[in-house]
């Protein structure tokens, strides 16, 4: 079968044949159908994170279950499934509490199996799986805690998307910062995961949804996923006109989709004292941001994280797929191009362009 690899950070991904052993107790293999252009990936193609290499990459997919290892009870062949790119023992403090996003179950590395282990192999030379999963490649074999079961009506590419960008971007305003209805809302970087959390503030009735971005073609973007405003900080300092748009006060909610020393300090500048920002685009490990401990206090204002949207992955991931399927989750106009796995290059270079919402490679059926 063939799969995308990552041998050297700085270089193109090589799409090749590799050898895969079949799923061991408690896995799964899966036939991937639609995989997403995702800017993880791109953070260890840049050198951004430094990952053992080489590496399978792709996290953001869904596919058909084919077979699975021994005491395996929760999917079984034919079964349609959203891959999770977290772990989920289901024993540990976060996964007892409902947060397993954060599950700390495992010690194995999360470019191996649970039991250390690797199922991936090209002329001998292992192959690490990215998040456990790799998903740029024809099959993954992967824990099948990892695979989440959703309804056989929903189409591949839309399906991949509830793999990462829609989860981490609606998400981080349904279940990390609970966005109530009325509530004023800026959202900075508007791609795949930023637009997402533009439809959550919508569909947590947000009254006011402010859309910030440098390129206008995400700005139009925004807009059509739900954005009331729309801000580009070339025209003027964007912190400034955001409380131009809320009684010079600031907004209630701002979200950094980003992860950038400027934009983490602009989301603090733009919310309203007592407001809430949230950090939900991965940096690269180096970024430092310098806030003001005194502003922080004086006017109360909440700095938090979220890691793929603080959702419960076993109930949100479905929830999701209804919520496409009743017409009211936008995720059609999220895939701007489609590629072959053989393209996926393109994808990336289109990805670093600003070209697109999102990108898939799909799979020929
Ligand atoms: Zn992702
Ligand atoms: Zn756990």
């Amino acid at each position: 079968m063939k799969a995308a690899i990552l041998y050297k950070a700085n270089t193109p991904l090589e799409v090749v044949e590799v050898e895969q052993q079949g799923p061991q107790a408690g896995e799964a293999r899966v036939r991937v159908m639609a995989t997403g252009v995702c800017h993880s990936d791109w953070h260890i193609m840049n050198g951004d994170w430094t990952p053992p290499l080489p590496m399978v990459l792709g996290h953001e997919a869904a596919g058909q279950v084919e077979e699975v290892g021994p005491g395996v009870s929760t999917v079984r062949p034919g079964d349609h499934v959203v891959f999770s790119f977290r772990p989920h023992c289901g024993r540990c403090l976060y996964c007892s509490t409902g947060r397993s996003v954060l599950c700390d179950g495992y010690s194995s590395p999360r470019w191996l199996m649970l039991d250390g282990t690797f199922r991936l192999s090209r002329d001998g030379q292992p192959l690490h799986q990215l998040a456990r999963l790799g998903t740029f490649a024809e099959f993954v074999v992967c824990p099948a805690e990892m695979v989440i079961p959703i309804r056989k009506a929903m189409p591949w590419p839309q399906a991949a998307l509830v793999g990462c960008a829609v989860p981490t971007g609606v998400g981080a305003v349904t279940r990390c910062a609970r966005v109530e209805a009325g509530a004023s809302v800026l959202v900075i970087g508007c791609g795949g995961v930023g637009l997402n959390v533009v439809q959550g503030a919508r569909l947590a009735g947000a009254q006011t949804i402010i859309g910030c971005d440098l390129l206008d073609n995400k700005l139009a973007f925004a807009r059509q996923f739900g954005a009331t405003h729309t801000l580009n900080p070339r025209d003027g300092d964007p912190v400034e006109r955001v409380r131009g748009l809320t009684g010079g006060r600031g907004v209630d909610y701002a979200f950094d989709a980003i992860g950038s020393e400027a934009t983490t300090l602009q989301i603090l500048d733009a919310i309203r004292p007592g407001g809430t920002a949230v950090i939900v685009g991965m940096a690269a490990l180096t970024v430092r941001a310098p806030i003001s401990p005194y502003v922080m206090a004086l006017h109360e204002k909440t700095l938090k994280g979220t890691i793929y949207g603080s959702i419960r992955p076993n109930l949100d991931i479905p929830q999701l797929v209804e919520l496409y399927l009743d017409g009211r989750l936008q995720l059609d106009e999220l895939i701007s191009r489609t590629y072959r796995l053989d393209e996926i290059n393109e994808g990336f270079a289109a990805l670093r362009r600003g070209e697109v919402a999102r990108g898939v490679v799909v799979f020929p059926g």
